[in-house]
């Protein structure tokens, strides 16, 4: 039908009983069929885009959509019937959004997830619990504490009599969920920062009295903490928030496999220790599966050095932490068990929903140095999950992951950690088995970066020398940028780009493309295609000139 023949449209107002009739009331019968009408509308919907949308975005700019979306004023009677709404969503801004579960979308740390958490999800939200207090979420509090539990097992594997006391204690904590991998570090920070630097004779304690009272008490005048140069960024933001300056999260060279280079630490830890200004180091990180590369940081070398000067051991494994699920790649996180405290998201390789992150800690009362109480809430001596939290308000996303390692099984996540890690080996093969690729860093976990080499430069470079070495370097990183942007605007591959150093001289930025393994229905024939597609790029950039 044309729309100049539908009929006239009834002018939506405002007003009080269509508006009760919105909320969830369970009393209502005729409410049920509504949600499912929408829900079906929503699934049918989205799924039907899925499954016509195998790219992974559409072909308009980001500068193009942005004229579209430039209403200031809030209408005033509604525009639109829930129905209409999702019309738009799913019509209009889901093709503009970006498919990230699409098999060739293989970029980022963000991919398919299982179907079922699309339900468990709809379930958080329709029950609306707050966890930051009994009152607000009673049985979940405690669903809670057994998630938090069977995750801190997995990765410290205490006793049996260990988690029988803990697991339902009102007085420790395993751990607790936080928003996502940030804040995770964020929390471990900020405990090892009170721990360190906690009441004592005429100081009332850091979170009290602030850094500079703590600095004072406790006769120093810097706190740093060290992390390869490989470190998530979120770990500076927590230097910043905390108070001791992000020009002190002290970036730790690497080895030529991008794991902390022990002798430079060795190095640094000497140098803060005979140096002028006293200084304290607050922590020491090892990464399990670093963001760039997927490198695992040596663990148990970590752990020595920090039980041998007695500094807080974190460890970072917001990505690699559900490798320990499998039974063939668990030893890759060997000596995570000597933690002080490990960040783990939920959102990543636990394939949930966005967002979700945890953090956990080996001593069950450690986090009584972060202990809020309030009159209200939080009293002393409740369940209240908030008197351990950064966050106030909070969903129940304990009752996704709780539910979804019950559908999954460690069994499940281990097909799909080893399908990861397994995919990124063969891709490396095949990288390395193509004249016009070179792999710069093979897979350690799932995650692997190689660049577009042509095959005629490097005949010639052995015979360069440095000054001509970091010519060529410079034009390959002009041609990985360029290739990798035009892949991404043509919509049908995505992989992502970061900059490493070359080891050997020249010592340079090199611009490399970046591979995630995560989607189970990558495979090696769609990654086959994905160079095939940055080779042909590659062709039509020579002749364009
Ligand atoms: C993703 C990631 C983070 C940050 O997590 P967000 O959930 O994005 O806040 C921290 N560290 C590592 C190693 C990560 O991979």
């Amino acid at each position: 039908m044309d729309k100049n023949t539908l009929p006239p449209k009834k002018k939506l107002v405002a007003d009080w009983q269509t508006l009760t009739r919105t909320f969830i009331r369970p009393e209502n019968d005729a409410a049920k069929s509504t949600l499912i009408k929408y829900m079906e509308q929503i699934l049918f919907g989205l799924h039907d885009f899925l499954k016509k949308h195998v790219g992974f975005t559409e072909e308009v700019s980001l500068l193009d959509l942005s004229t579209r979306f430039t209403d200031t004023l809030i209408s005033e009677n509604p525009e639109k019937k829930l129905t209409d709404v999702i019309t738009d969503l799913v019509e209009d801004i889901a093709p503009h959004a970006v498919n990230v579960a699409s098999p060739y979308f293989v970029g980022h740390m963000t991919s398919a997830i299982p179907f079922f958490m699309v339900h468990l999800k709809s379930i958080v939200t329709a029950l609306n619990q707050n966890v930051v207090k009994v009152e607000t979420s009673k049985v979940v509090s405690v669903v809670e504490k057994q998630v938090l539990a069977k995750i801190h097992r997995l990765i410290y594997q205490e006793s049996e009599a260990f988690y029988h006391e803990h697991i339902q204690n009102i007085r420790t904590a395993l751990g607790c969920f936080t928003e996502n991998g940030t804040f995770a570090n964020l929390t471990a920070l900020w405990v090892a920062r009170n721990v360190l630097f906690a009441p004592k004779k005429g100081f009332d304690g850091v979170e009290k009295e602030g850094i500079q009272a703590a600095y004072r008490a406790y006769g120093i005048e810097r706190c740093v903490v060290l992390i390869s140069r490989r470190g998530h960024y979120s770990l500076n933001k927590a230097g910043g928030l905390l108070g001791i300056g992000n020009q002190n999260i002290v970036a730790i060279d690497v080895d030529e496999n991008n794991r902390i280079d022990l002798d430079c630490l060795h190095k640094t830890i000497r140098k803060i220790k005979n140096g002028r200004t006293k200084t304290a180091i607050l922590a020491i990180v090892g990464i399990a599966g670093t963001t760039e590369t997927g490198s695992v940081d040596p663990l148990p070398k970590l752990a020595e050095i920090c039980a041998e000067n007695r500094i807080h051991f974190h460890v970072d494994a917001a990505w690699g932490g559900p490798t320990l699920m499998s039974e063939k790649y668990a030893h890759l996180l060997a000596g995570i068990e000597l933690a002080d405290s490990v960040s783990v998201d939920g959102h990543k390789q636990f394939y949930m929903p966005m967002t979700c992150g945890m953090v956990y800690f080996k001593d069950p009362t450690i986090m009584d140095a972060i202990i809020y109480h309030t009159h209200y809430v939080n009293r002393p001596g409740s369940v209240d999950l908030g008197i351990k939290s950064l966050s106030g308000s909070r969903e129940a996303n304990s009752l996704i992951l709780d539910s979804a390692l019950k559908i999954m099984g460690s069994r499940g996540y281990a097909l799909l950690i080893d399908h990861g890690i397994e995919t990124a080996q063969k891709f490396a093969e095949e990288i390395e088995k193509r004249s016009n690729f070179q792999l710069i860093t093979p897979p350690e976990l799932n995650i692997l970066t190689y660049r577009l080499y042509p095959s005629h430069i490097k005949q010639e470079i052995s015979e360069q020398s440095v000054g001509q070495k970091t010519r060529i370097n410079e034009k390959l990183n002009e041609i990985n940028r360029t290739i990798q942007r035009l892949q991404r605007e043509a919509g049908k591959s995505f992989v992502s780009r970061t900059t490493l150093k070359t080891k050997n001289p020249p010592e340079q930025d090199i611009v490399v493309l970046r591979c995630v393994m995560m989607n189970p229905m990558t495979n090696i024939k769609i990654l086959g295609e994905i160079l095939d597609e940055q080779e042909e790029i590659y062709q039509r950039m020579l002749i364009q000139g």
